[in-house]
Formats: C-alpha cells, sequence, structure tokens
C-alpha cells in the first residue's frame, strides 16, 4: 500500500521529533519547512533528519537562520533565530541554506508557506474554495502539503486534497500533543496523528540555554 507521512514544523524540538519518529508508520515522510527555530535542539533536529533521510522544504525560520534577517519576526522569534545561528557550525548552516522553497514528487507538492508565497503565507483551514483552487492549479499534484500554521486540517477542493499536518515541534491549536499525518495515496485518506513527548525535558533546556521562557511555556498549552 502506497503511504506517506507528513510532518512540519520540528522547531528543533528533539523529543518531540523522536517521538513522532517512534509513531510514524513504515513509509516515505516529507518535513514542510522550520527545521529550527524556537528550540533549543537545532543541530541534534538537523541530524536526526538528514540520519533518517526526510527532505524538507524551506521554512520562514530556517531562512532567517540563514541569512541572519529578523525583520519579520516578533522579538521572542528573533532572539531564538539569534540564540540559533551561535549554535550552528557552517556545515549544518550550509544544510539549512541548501533546503528548496518547494517539493514535487509523482503525488505531492509540498511547501512551507502557499504555493504563490512560499515561505510566509498562512494558510486557514477556513480559506476560501477559489483560493484552493487556485493553489491546486499552481500545485499539479493531487494532494499540497503545508507548513507554517502548526494547526493541523484537511480541505479537499476538487480532486485535491490540501492539508496541514499540524507541528511536530509547537503546536498552536491548544492540544499540546506532537502532531503528524498520514496519507493512503490510493484513496487519499488521512490520518492525523498526535504523539506525547517530553515537554519537561524541552522546557529545561529552553530555560538552561537562555531563550525567552514563554517559549517553554507555550509548549504546555499547545499554542
Ligand atoms: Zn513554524
Amino acid at each position: 500500500m502506497a503511504r506517506l507521512n507528513l510532518i512540519a514544523d520540528v522547531h528543533a524540538s528533539l523529543p518531540a521529533l523522536e517521538a513522532v519518529l517512534d509513531e510514524l508508520p513504515r513509509a516515505r515522510t516529507l518535513h514542510l519547512g522550520d527545521v529550527v527555530g524556537y528550540n533549543p535542539h537545532p543541530g541534534e533536529v538537523i541530524e536526526l533528519l538528514r540520519e533518517r533521510r526526510i527532505p524538507s522544504v524551506m521554512g520562514n525560520h530556517d531562512m532567517a537562520v540563514v541569512t541572519g534577517d529578523t525583520s519579520w519576526f516578533n522579538p521572542v522569534a528573533a532572539r531564538a533565530i539569534e540564540w540559533t545561528r551561535e549554535q550552528l557550525g557552517e556545515e549544518e548552516l550550509s544544510y539549512l541554506a541548501s533546503l528548496p522553497l518547494e517539493m514535487r514528487t509523482e503525488e505531492v507538492y509540498a511547501v512551507h508557506g502557499s504555493p504563490r508565497r512560499k515561505l510566509e503565507e498562512y494558510v486557514y483551514p477556513d480559506y476560501p474554495e477559489e483560493v484552493l483552487e487556485g493553489f491546486a492549479g499552481l500545485a499539479m499534484r493531487p494532494v499540497i502539503a503545508l507548513g507554517h500554521l502548526h494547526i493541523p486540517f484537511v480541505r479537499r477542493t476538487g480532486d485535491t486534497l490540501v492539508l496541514n499536518p499540524g507541528s511536530v515541534g509547537q503546536p498552536r491549536d491548544g492540544c499540546a500533543k506532537a502532531s503528524f499525518a498520514t496519507i493512503d495515496l490510493e484513496t487519499l485518506e488521512v490520518e492525523v496523528v498526535r504523539v506525547e513527548y517530553d515537554i519537561d525535558r524541552v522546557a529545561r533546556d529552553i530555560l538552561r540555554a537562555g531563550l525567552p521562557a514563554i517559549l517553554a511555556q507555550r509548549l504546555y498549552a499547545g499554542y
């Protein structure tokens, strides 16, 4: 059975990524951007994604870490970007710089934001049908996989499935558990799965790193 797993917005949370990898069905897995930012394990997360051969598109936080341009970020997110830049070596930075803005497989178009604004557009679950149809025209694949919002949703427009698997490292839908999605590529049936992980460990490492305490607090509330 052809199956595909989607993960997004790991955001440098090693415990959340490990917990999700333990639960993923055996299948190809894509990451929809924001490997780093917010959380305290950027090097470990880059290493684990590469070791598991999970390809990723570029996220806006990945781009900011590469360029150092945080002008679009709030002060808390910007502080985490600066901290991340100090932690990573040249090789890790060039990995982030190499991430493509979009990815196409036979069935899937993958992007962090949207097919028209690849890094920065938040696509919400209640987006108008016409806009999603426009995306389908740009993507030209049966599945459009998006990140960035940190809230899982599944929409269908015509024959196209538009979905966001939610965030691994910083869920924002009020559920603190890490999120991923798995798709049966024959039926296009989607399952969104939530996984508990060791938030205490992430929170402790956030505080130890001197990152803003709000980044730890928000993980418990899932926002
Ligand atoms: Zn993100």
